[in-house]
This record gives C-alpha cells, sequence and structure tokens, in this order.
C-alpha cells in the first residue's frame, strides 16, 4: 500500500524520465514542453500515413450544372 505523502510518479513516455505527477507539472505526462512536441510531431507523422479520403470524384448530386 503506497503512503499518501508520497508523490505519484510517472515515467515520460518520450525520454522515460521520471515526471512527479504534480501541479505544478504542466506537460505531464511528459517531463517538458519539448518531449510533449515531439509526441504531438509523431501523431501528425502517423497521420500522414494514412491516406486520407480524395476530396475530388465522386459525384455527391450536388453539382448539377452540366
Ligand atoms: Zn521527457
Amino acid at each position: 500500500m503506497p503512503s499518501p505523502d508520497k508523490p505519484l510518479v510517472v515515467k515520460c513516455p518520450i525520454c522515460k524520465r521520471p515526471v512527479p505527477w504534480t501541479p505544478e507539472q504542466k506537460f505531464k505526462p511528459f517531463c517538458c514542453e519539448r518531449c510533449k512536441l515531439i509526441d504531438l510531431g509523431e501523431w501528425a507523422m502517423e497521420e500522414k500515413k494514412i491516406p486520407g479520403e480524395p476530396l475530388s470524384g465522386d459525384d455527391d448530386g450536388n453539382g448539377d450544372w452540366h
């Protein structure tokens, strides 16, 4: 059973440094803004890997000008 006055510490998902889970930690679960941005960048790259649906092509019945 953990003692209540011991602060919870998590690991930064990016650099694995211990991050105290306190209100002062603005970037938790990351240790700093940099790691948070790195994580966001990885998310952006993941989205780029997934091909998006083409915006043009299919006839949606909205263009009645032919
Ligand atoms: Zn970090």
